[in-house]
């Protein structure tokens, strides 16, 4: 085996040297530390010499902010494949994969301090620029034609934003539905459903693997295309839908279709932590959060104001990141080697070297990148069936041919 195949069957991750981690002291300082890249702060945040955390004393508030993302303790290729996912749209989406209570969508829902600028309609409807370019000034409501004449602008920055399906979703809820309230104008007569708001966002589906076929259906046409179209009798409206997938699956309640596994770019399997110590440390983490959270975010700000700069500067990075044919070549021989038909492995193995190289502050994608991020973007790729099936073909046509041989001989 080459190294890269030994690369893409082991988690790079945990054979990996202990990344040295910043000192205590450094951590507990109010003045931002100083890092070369965001990966070298996720290194230094997830490292095994675990900064502990101040004393916290309880708020005796309720209060729902997330747990910061840097305050996860261990689970490295979860944060890293996330992190990727949020500097390149086009690595497709996480799937996380685990049983209950490995801090799945703790972690996904701690990505909101992350989250990466995007331009947002300023309209009720969503009504973005595009939609002029592609469908024609009949494409958005008469509000925003006007204001589009005017010269004035529909969209503005702003941060993006975690959209939840919710496992009880109906198709209606996903892709929108007729709006009682109505008007004539046919954006204004349908509602917009949450793959619109998922639009420019992160889009979360928790138990992915129990939504309803119709909603999964949905989700799919819509990830595949970047928008969709809801038809309401003689009413039709196409929305944007270009959104991050992020997936969890706990693979003891159900598998996944082909088809919805295909979509997620990464794959990442999340385990207990093993070590004692970090087990104790995380325990500590979240009785400190569940006693006073503000506390407990205001410890890690510092370090989360950091790699939002970082994720952003990664982001802007992104474009002038180059994949050499050199590189590009090892990748193909990979996924060659590996017996892997689905074109989106290649797509995803390149986006999300690309995106790590941008994380280290780089515009060339090197070897050390792929391997990096192989096991992550091909694993779960190999269909045992499709192997079989086609094994089963090349003997029976050998079969096959060895009669005709024998017939015409
Ligand atoms: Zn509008």
């Amino acid at each position: 085996m080459t190294w890269i195949e030994t690369a893409a069957m082991t988690s790079v991750m945990e054979t990996e040297e202990a990344p040295t981690s910043a000192s205590a002291e450094q951590l507990q300082t109010e003045a931002p530390p100083q890092v070369r890249s965001l990966r070298e702060l996720i290194d230094r945040v997830t490292g095994r010499r675990i900064p502990p955390l101040r004393e916290v004393e309880p708020s005796g508030l309720a209060e729902s902010l997330p747990f910061p993302f840097l305050a996860i303790v261990g689970q490295r290729e979860m944060k890293l494949a996330l992190l990727l996912a949020l500097i390149n749209p086009a690595v497709g989406g996480v799937l996380l994969i685990g049983p209950r209570g490995t801090g799945k969508t703790t972690a996904v829902r701690s990505l909101v301090d992350l989250l990466p600028s995007v331009p947002r309609s300023l309209c009720y409807y969503g009504c973005m620029p595009e939609d002029i370019e592609t469908g024609g000034i009949d494409a958005v409501c008469p509000d925003c034609a006007k204001k589009y004449a005017e010269g004035q602008p529909l969209a503005k920055p702003d941060r993006a934003r975690l959209v939840e399906l919710p496992l009880n979703a109906t198709l209606e809820d996903v892709i929108g539905g007729i709006d009682e309230r109505a008007s004539n104008h046919a954006r204004m007569r349908l509602k917009r459903g949450l793959l619109n708001q998922a639009d420019k966002n992160v889009l979360y589906v928790d138990e992915v693997n129990l939504l309803q076929d119709d909603v999964v259906d949905a989700l799919l046409d819509a990830a595949a295309q970047g928008s969709y179209t809801v038809r309401r009798g003689p009413l039709s409206a196409t929305y944007w839908s270009r959104f991050t997938l992020v997936g969890s699956m706990n693979p003891e309640e159900g598998s996944l279709r082909p088809q919805i596994m295909d979509r997620f770019g990464l794959r990442v399997f999340v385990h207990g932590l093993e070590d004692p110590q970090e087990r104790l440390e995380a325990y500590r983490r979240v009785q400190a959060y569940l006693l006073n959270p503000r506390r407990v975010v205001a410890e890690y700000l510092a370090e989360t104001e950091l790699a939002r700069t970082e994720i952003q500067a990664a982001r802007n990075l992104l474009s002038e990141v180059r994949l050499p044919d050199t590189v590009a070549s090892k990748g193909l021989q990979l996924t060659h080697r590996l017996k892997i038909d689905s074109l989106r492995a290649e797509i995803t193995l390149f986006e999300a070297a690309r995106a790590y190289a941008a994380a280290d502050a780089r515009s060339e994608v090197q070897v050390e990148d792929l391997a990096v991020v192989a096991a992550m973007a091909l694993r779960l790729r190999r269909s045992g069936f499709m192997q079989a099936y086609f094994e089963q073909q090349h003997s029976e046509e050998q079969e096959l041919n060895a009669v005709l041989a024998e017939i015409a001989g």
